[in-house]
């Protein structure tokens, strides 16, 4: 089970984080939906150790969490741009001798043997993803997986996700869309302004629709009226 109990972090003295608790078990899809700046990438690179946290813990089974059991996708990947595909690929799974990078490019189709500089930004996340199954860690951590990839290699991760539910591993997704994510999460927390107002159980995702929709429609639609008088 990953812990994450009252967590606070943020920049310059600013908090961003105000006490976020969290709990995911292995077999669950979970997703942190939340308006852009409501601090889903600041949790996820305060999980995985690229940021500093101020207060509070994160455990895996009782231990504090190391980033040594935690594969991240990032927004925007970051490669060296003298590096080919197949090059990354090889230095990220220099430990895992089971990964077959021909097998799963079968899936993903990318020009391995060109350099990352020529791949478009699908195509690194497509990359970076790869890298992920590579590292085959407990945890994966996936931050905006769905944006800038094509709607026929969404459908692929969500079916890989699946496979590695199944695996057991803890699987953490964001998004600022829910409806990419209702058809692959088990389980969906909302996260407000640093905080998680309420987390949805799969047959509460109807419900969690309708709660934004009426948000929406409360916030703009006396300024629509207008607009469009
Ligand atoms: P989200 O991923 O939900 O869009 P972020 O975690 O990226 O949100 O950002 C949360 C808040 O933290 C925003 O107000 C953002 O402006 C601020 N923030 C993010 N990164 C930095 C940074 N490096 N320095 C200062 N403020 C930041």
């Amino acid at each position: 089970m990953l812990i994450i109990d009252q967590l606070v972090a943020g920049y310059g003295g600013e908090p961003v984080l105000k006490g976020v608790n969290l709990q995911s078990e292995p077999g669950v899809i979970h997703g942190i939906l939340g308006r852009n700046g409501a601090g889903k990438t600041t949790l996820f690179k305060t999980i995985y150790g690229f940021k500093e946290k101020e207060e509070g813990s994160v455990t895996l089974s009782g231990e504090a969490l190391t980033n040594r059991s935690i594969a991240f996708l990032e927004t925007n990947p970051f490669f060296y741009s003298y590096m080919k595909g197949k090059e990354y690929l090889g230095i990220i799974a220099a430990d895992n001798k089971e990964f077959d990078q021909e097998k799963w490019n079968a899936i993903f189709d990318l020009p391995l043997d060109e350099l990352v500089d020529t791949y478009s930004t699908g195509m690194r996340k497509k990359l970076a993803f790869m890298g992920m199954l590579a590292l085959d860690r407990p945890i994966l951590i996936l931050d905006e997986p769905f944006s800038g990839v094509d709607i026929e290699s969404n459908e692929k991760i969500y079916q890989i996700l699946n496979r590695l539910k199944k695996q057991g591993k803890i699987i953490l997704l964001s998004s600022h869309i829910l409806s990419s994510f209702t058809g692959v999460c088990d389980r969906i927390s909302v996260l407000v302004k640093g905080r998680f107002e309420r987390t949805y159980e799969q047959k509460e995702f109807e419900e969690l629709e309708a709660s934004i929709k009426a948000d929406i429609h409360r916030n703009i639609d006396s300024t629509l009226n207008e607009l469009f008088s």
